[in-house]
């Protein structure tokens, strides 16, 4: 089953179940500043949970674009994380519940109308107390027990935390559809939240069952693509390979799964999607908040490229490739592809004229920091890579890490603090909501809205 496909089921199924099909809200929504892109697709429903609005419709259904700074690690070293993907969502508020959410869910997944997954390759997580979802698995659904795992707060309660020890406000168990695979490791597809509770003081009486309950379910689209084209990873789907190509092509590196070089595709190839949908958004790479998470993205690419023998912009070159796969859902894409292209590529010459000094930078202080046995990067050093040669300290840190070194975020956000000083009004506002604490604060959020905390792992064996 193509993608499209599989998406415009997905909506089509829950509009059977009397679900209203809303649009994806922006990938960067300015209207809520708790965070920098949207994490998942309830974001745009917050009000809606949580009583603040008033509703013309009571269930919906949309496929939500979605950014997930907290998983940019995990790109290219996992088979089923990006930046950007799309999750599939459908809501409740104060409407079905439970049941109907289970129910609905399993035959989507089984019926051989729709998804028609092996119901034998399938199987799920509850909460440890959720009686309720468990018996439904298990007496409303056939599913045998040894395949209902029962999971802590950290998994599966949301926000992720104890019941006890959250904070104040709506919150409740939920439920994990996990798909197995052939060699018997699993990948996550679906989560189903039970919005149930209002969480108001001290336990033992805090957790207050909410008179009208809501649902909220994602579901990834690339995983479940990948498990129904039968691919090794989510850069195997339809939609995705002819941008790895893409990249395959303009770098001259053959795609090769299992190496270094395939990672670095798998990269480049997530994160031009990624700063396609946001710089066609507008949202610009700059110094701040969602637009230093581009660049940080685009400079990560970049150094791929680089490390890869690539000595020119090239990124731009792959978004033609990005807008003609997402075209059918995105058509309005294809609309700024010279934009965005004129955006990435003028991110990508600003990188090129400092990357190689600041890579000779960073062999020397490696060097030195071998010979002398030193474990930690310093702040002063980074700062003065990331302002005198625009390399981002995240990156700088990744590359570290791979030596075994750690880095000093105190001292490097202290060495900002005095260059921001030296240098004036709009640098030290710059640097005040600068790329650390916007970064920070966005991993925060996006934590806590995305259902928990935990991190699959599907890596590709091998890498
Ligand atoms: P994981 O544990 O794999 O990181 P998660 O538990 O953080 O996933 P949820 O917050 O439950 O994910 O999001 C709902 C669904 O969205 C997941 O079941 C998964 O299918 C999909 N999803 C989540 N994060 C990503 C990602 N970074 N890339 C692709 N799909 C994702
Ligand atoms: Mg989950
Ligand atoms: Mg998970
Ligand atoms: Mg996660």
């Amino acid at each position: 089953m193509k993608t499209d496909e599989l998406r415009e089921k997905y909506l089509a199924f829950f509009e059977t179940k009397g679900c209203v099909r809303r649009p994806s809200d922006v990938l960067v929504p300015t209207w809520d500043p708790s965070v920098l892109f949207t994490p998942a697709g309830m974001n745009q429903f917050k009000d809606h949970f949580l009583g603040k609005v008033t509703l013309d419709f009571t269930r919906a259904t949309t496929c939500q674009k979605c950014l997930r700074t907290g998983d940019i690690d995990n790109v290219g070293r996992t088979a089923y994380h990006h930046t950007f993907f799309e999750m599939l969502g459908n809501f409740s508020f104060g409407d079905y519940f439970k049941e109907d959410t289970i129910r609905w869910a399993w035959e989507f997944l089984t019926d051989k109308k729709w998804l028609g997954l092996d119901p034998g390759r399938l199987s799920v997580t509850v909460y440890k107390d959720d009686d309720e979802a468990a018996k439904i698995w298990h007496e409303g659904i056939g599913l045998p027990t040894s395949r209902i795992a029962r999971m802590e707060e950290d998994e599966n309660f949301w926000p992720a935390s104890a019941p006890s020890q959250g904070p104040d406000g709506v919150c409740g168990p939920c439920s994990e559809i996990y798909y197995v695979l052939d060699d018997g490791s699993d990948v996550e597809i679906w989560n189903l939240v039970f919005t149930q509770f209002n969480r108001v003081g001290d336990p033992p009486d805090n957790l207050r069952p909410l008179p009208s309950k809501n649902i909220d379910t994602g579901m990834g689209l690339e995983r479940t693509a990948s498990v129904l084209q039968k691919v090794p990873t989510n850069y195997h789907i339809d939609i995705l390979m002819p941008i790895v190509q893409a990249a395959a092509e303009v770098t001259s590196v053959p795609y090769e799964y299992d190496s270094d070089n395939g990672r670095r595709l798998r990269r480049i190839t997530d994160h031009v999607r990624a700063a396609t949908f946001a710089v066609h958004e507008n949202v610009y790479p700059g110094a701040n908040g969602a637009k230093y998470v581009i660049r940080r993205l685009i400079r990560r690419a970049v150094l791929d490229g680089h490390q890869m023998g690539l000595r020119d912009p090239f990124l731009y070159q792959i978004v033609d490739a990005v807008a003609d796969a997402m075209k059918p859902a995105y058509p309005e894409l294809t609309e700024t592809v010279q934009r965005v292209q004129g955006v990435i590529r003028g991110e990508e010459e600003r990188f090129f004229a400092t990357i190689d000094a600041g890579l000779q930078r960073i062999d020397r202080i490696f060097g030195d920091m071998e010979t002398s046995g030193t474990g930690m990067i310093d702040g002063d050093q980074a700062a003065d890579l990331y302002t005198s040669y625009g390399v981002p300290p995240e990156l700088l840190q990744q590359m570290g890490a791979e030596k075994s070194f750690t880095f000093d975020w105190n001292g490097y956000t202290e060495a900002m603090q005095r260059h921001a000083e030296i240098s004036g009004g709009d640098q030290f506002k710059l640097f005040q909501t600068g790329p650390l604490e916007t970064l920070k604060e966005s991993l925060r959020h996006t934590e806590f809205l995305g259902y928990d905390a935990t991190t699959a792992e599907a890596t590709i064996k091998g890498i």
